[in-house]
C-alpha cells in the first residue's frame, strides 16, 4: 500500500465532481505548496538555498505576489534571489561586451554569435526554473503511480475510476505516457479499455455541447434549451489546455 499522504488525496479527487481528475489533484497540490512558500518555511535556511538558486516560475512568482500575504517574506525571498540572478548574470554580460583587456570581440571573433546565444541560454534557464513547478510534477507522479496501484488492486477505487468522465488533454498525455511507463501489456489493455472508452463519450459530449452553444445564436432556436451547453466555451478550453483559472 503505497503512503496515505498519496493515496487520500487521489480518492478525494476521484469522488469530487471536478471534470479533471488529475487537474483537482494539481489544484490541491498547487494551493498547498503556495501557502507554504508563504508561511514559516520562507524563512528557513534550506528553503531559502533552493529559492534562491531556482526561484519561481512566471506564473508561480505572480501567485505568491497575488496572494498579498507575508510580503515581509515574499520581498526577502526576491532580494537573495535577484542576488543570485545578478551574482551570476551580470558577469556572464560583462563577458559579451567588447573589452581589450580580455581579448573579447577584439579583432575578428568567430565565435561571437555562439558566445551571445549561450548567454541568452543561461538567462534562459534562470527564468524556467521553479521550485513549485518542480514539486507539483514530483508529486503529480506519486498520485499517478498511486492511481495505477489501486485500479488493480482497489475494485472500489476501479469503480470510481471507471465512473469518470475522462481528462483534460495534457493529463490524458501524462496518463498514456505512465501506462506505457509502468504497466506491462496485460495491465495496459485493461486500463485502456476504461479510459479510452470515457474518454471518447467524454470528447463527443463536449463536441456536441460546444455545436449547441454555436446553434443557440440561431434565432429559430431563440427559446430552446440551453441544455448542457452555457458553459461549454469555459469547459472545452478546460479540457484542450488543462487550465483551471477560466471560468
Ligand atoms: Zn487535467
Ligand atoms: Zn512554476
Amino acid at each position: 500500500m503505497k503512503e496515505k499522504i498519496y493515496t487520500i488525496p487521489v480518492h478525494d479527487a476521484y469522488l469530487s465532481d471536478a471534470a479533471c481528475p488529475l487537474c483537482e489533484l494539481e489544484r490541491t497540490t498547487e494551493q498547498n505548496l503556495l501557502s507554504y512558500y508563504l508561511g514559516p518555511a520562507m524563512m528557513e535556511p534550506d528553503v531559502r538555498v533552493g529559492t534562491n538558486e531556482k526561484g519561481f516560475c512566471r506564473d508561480h512568482w505572480r501567485r505568491l505576489y497575488q496572494a498579498e500575504e507575508n510580503r515581509l517574506g515574499l520581498g526577502l525571498v526576491l532580494h537573495t534571489h535577484v542576488d543570485d540572478v545578478h551574482e551570476e548574470l551580470s558577469k556572464l554580460l560583462e563577458d559579451i561586451v567588447p573589452n581589450k583587456r580580455k581579448g573579447m570581440f577584439s579583432g575578428k571573433d568567430k565565435t561571437y554569435k555562439q558566445k551571445i546565444e549561450k548567454t541568452a541560454d543561461k538567462v534562459s534557464s534562470r527564468v524556467g526554473s521553479c521550485l513549485i513547478c518542480d514539486r507539483i510534477a514530483y508529486t503529480m507522479d506519486r498520485y499517478i503511480e498511486v492511481i495505477f496501484y489501486q485500479f488493480f488492486q482497489d475494485p472500489a477505487f476501479r469503480q470510481h475510476f471507471t465512473s469518470r468522465k475522462g481528462y483534460c488533454l495534457p493529463h490524458l498525455a501524462e496518463l498514456l505516457r505512465s501506462a506505457a511507463d509502468r504497466l506491462d501489456q496485460d495491465e495496459a489493455s485493461q486500463f485502456l479499455q476504461v479510459l479510452v472508452s470515457q474518454q471518447n463519450e467524454a470528447m463527443a459530449k463536449l463536441r456536441t455541447d460546444v455545436e449547441w452553444f454555436t446553434l443557440k445564436f440561431d434565432y429559430r432556436n431563440a427559446t430552446a434549451d440551453w441544455k448542457d451547453s452555457k458553459d461549454a466555451l469555459p469547459r472545452a478550453i478546460r479540457n484542450l489546455t488543462g487550465c483551471r483559472d477560466i471560468d
